[in-house]
């Protein structure tokens, strides 16, 4: 199927079961932004509770806070968001479109590289087991120009942005025929600087109301909240602040579902150090997140490092974890080093010393910072999108029949277990309904009684629950259940008293995390 394919069913998928839905659908939505169903929250819940826990349980030298969303409009002057939260913006004069210009460029080289995978993909079934991949990259003339005209296009774009130099972006669109894909001409605006920032005012206007920002990050709270945090929970160098919170940007081109939000949620933590020390531990940062990514079993070859073309002025290093999602390798988080330009900026806006005295080295500096920052709504999309199967499974009567099933990992998966009586009638249902209450102090457990149990087990499959328990009418005589396990759709029969702890197992945290330490 293509891939296009895949995420329009993801997205049709998303609403049918409750997972995302469009914000205000009743009057025809509202662009960009989206609500999460009755499934979707406990998944984001999930995530949520998987970054934080790993965050500030598992580091004893990171805490968390916190923060409003309203903050004192000069902390965003200090940031640089008033002045430079841009992103270059182009029209389309025929489709009267808009895009980002930065976003057009990348998915013009993505496209040369898709032609470089192509190439490799049909010389690997023409070649067969003796085919050499990194011989065929290097000598092939057709990947050879491909790969040349990236690298082209990539040399004048990152000048560009350096640069900021928007007429060259223009040039590299129109140089490159880059086509509007609504209208298919090239008829293209100048591009121009937009910032994303929403505003709205606080107090009366009798009293002289002033203009506040929604936050479009959730770090500056960390930042202004340095030395609280610092010498009240007596903090010493390094440390970690964590914080999960709503931002919101007001961003030019949002189609791509809950990739691109205008309301959206990140977790974000910045870790204070030593100047110097900055740099190893971006390393031990990068390594960290990575590994809490992978640990979810999606597949390692489903994530990459990419690092940062254009460095913001006041980071020396910067990379993203790219997911390899639907439509390409996306971002879904940036670690930066940002030395330590923000607290320095609030220092100098706000009047008030920010440092800190440490005792090691007998003396005060203003720390250094290395910030890991993902969304949560990106990492719940990269999830769905590694989880969404579409298969072939024996039916009735020794046919095949299809089933759509979301191979959730455990741990975040919505519902953990669905407990289903096979009839409605004699003391089953209410054996069922004490297996629930008796587990549900420990994890999602649902009940359903009604249909086929083909048709409950669908259910349960589309939404990703790991476990499916059958209540018949040996469980009555014997106190045994038949478990069925969602990926194999394997059944066994086991005592209902050994239910939680094998179900505990697979779908606790706690054992996820001893496991990748
Ligand atoms: P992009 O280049 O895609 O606009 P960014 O580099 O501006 O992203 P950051 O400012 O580094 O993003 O934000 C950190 C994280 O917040 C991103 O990795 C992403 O997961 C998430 N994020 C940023 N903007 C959005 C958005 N509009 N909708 C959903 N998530 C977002």
């Amino acid at each position: 199927m293509a891939q296009e394919d895949v995420f329009k069913k993801l997205v049709a998928h998303c609403k049918e079961y409750g997972f995302v839905f469009q914000s205000s659908e009743i009057y025809d939505g509202l662009g960009a932004v989206y609500d999460y169903g009755q499934n979707g929250v406990e998944l984001k819940n999930n995530i949520k509770k998987y970054w934080w826990d790993s965050m500030v349980l598992l580091h004893d030298n990171v805490v968390g806070l916190d923060s409003a969303i309203f903050m004192h409009p000069t902390v965003w002057k200090a940031s640089g968001h008033v002045d430079a939260f841009n992103d270059p913006l182009i029209d389309n004069k025929d489709s009267k479109k808009r895009y980002r210009a930065d976003v057009l460029i990348e998915d013009l080289m993505a496209k040369y590289d898709a032609k470089v995978d192509k190439e490799v993909e049909k010389a690997a079934k023409r070649f067969g087991e003796s085919f050499d991949e990194a011989m065929f990259r290097e000598t092939n003339p057709r990947v050879q120009e491909n790969l040349a005209k990236k690298e082209e296009i990539h040399q004048r774009f990152v000048k560009a942005l350096n640069d900021n130099d928007l007429v060259e972006l223009r040039q590299i669109i129109v140089d490159y025929e880059v086509v509007c894909p609504i209208s298919g001409t090239k008829n293209w605006t100048d591009v121009r600087q937009f910032n994303l920032m929403f505003a709205t005012e606080m107090g009366s206007t009798s009293e002289g109301a002033h203009k506040v920002f929604l936050r479009p990050e959730t770090a500056q709270g960390i930042f202004v909240n340095f030395l609280n945090v610092q010498k009240t929970g007596r903090m010493k160098i390094p440390f970690g602040i964590a914080q999960i919170g709503k931002a919101f940007r007001n961003e030019i081109v949002a189609r791509q579902f809950i990739f691109r939000m205008r309301e959206f949620e990140q977790m974000e933590m910045q870790f204070f150090v030593a100047p110097g020390e900055e740099l190893q531990w971006f390393e031990k940062w990068k390594e960290t997140r990575m590994k809490w990514h992978k640990s979810l079993g999606l597949g390692d070859h489903k994530y990459r490092f990419h690092d940062h073309d254009k460095l913001a002025h006041y980071a020396n290093a910067a990379t993203d974890i790219e997911y390899e999602m639907p439509f390409g390798f996306k971002e879904v988080e940036g670690i930066h080093s940002r030395t330590d330009f923000d607290l320095s900026q609030h220092q100098q806006f706000s009047g008030k010393k920010i440092s800190y005295f440490d005792p090691e080295r007998n003396e005060s500096y203003v720390p250094y910072v290395v910030e890991t920052s993902i969304g949560v709504d990106r990492m719940f999309l990269s999830i769905l999108a590694g989880s969404y199967c579409e298969e072939e499974v024996p039916g009735k009567d020794g046919k095949t029949e299809s089933r759509v099933v979301l191979k959730l990992p455990p741990v975040l998966a919505p519902v953990k277990l669905a407990v289903l009586p096979l009839v409605k009638k004699d003391g089953l249902p209410e054996l069922a309904r004490s297996i629930v209450d008796d587990l549900k102090f420990h994890f999602n457990c649902q009940y359903d009684e009604k249909d086929s149990i083909g048709k409950r087990y669908r259910r349960q499959d589309a939404v990703g629950t790991p476990f499916c328990v059958t209540i018949d009418h040996q469980s009555a005589e014997d106190q045994t259940v038949t478990i069925r396990h969602r990926d194999t759709m394997a059944q066994e029969r086991v005592k209902i008293a050994d239910l939680k702890h094998l179900i505990m197992e697979k779908v606790s945290m706690t054992e996820l995390f001893k496991k990748m330490q």
